[in-house]
């Protein structure tokens, strides 16, 4: 995959690595595939790139800033 430094991108690969990672848990139930995916992507919480120092702690968003990335994690 060629990704792109952006939000987007940024979920798509831990949809991808969800995947991956968890294959051989679930290889035999092969409906659970996008499941997966969308399991570990939809878990990225608002903290999440302040946690792993992609944003810096007093540049993070507050709490109440949260809504569209919430309503948007819904719509997907
Ligand atoms: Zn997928």
């Amino acid at each position: 995959m060629c990704i792109k430094l952006n939000g987007d991108d940024f979920t798509t690969i831990h949809h991808e690595l969800g995947h991956n990672y968890y294959l051989p848990a679930y290889n035999k139930y092969s409906y659970l595939h996008e499941a997966i995916g969308d399991a570990i992507a939809v878990a990225i919480t608002p903290e999440y790139p302040g946690q792993i120092g992609l944003v810096d702690a007093d540049k993070m968003p507050s709490a109440d800033k949260d809504i569209g990335l919430l309503l948007r994690q819904a719509m997907d």
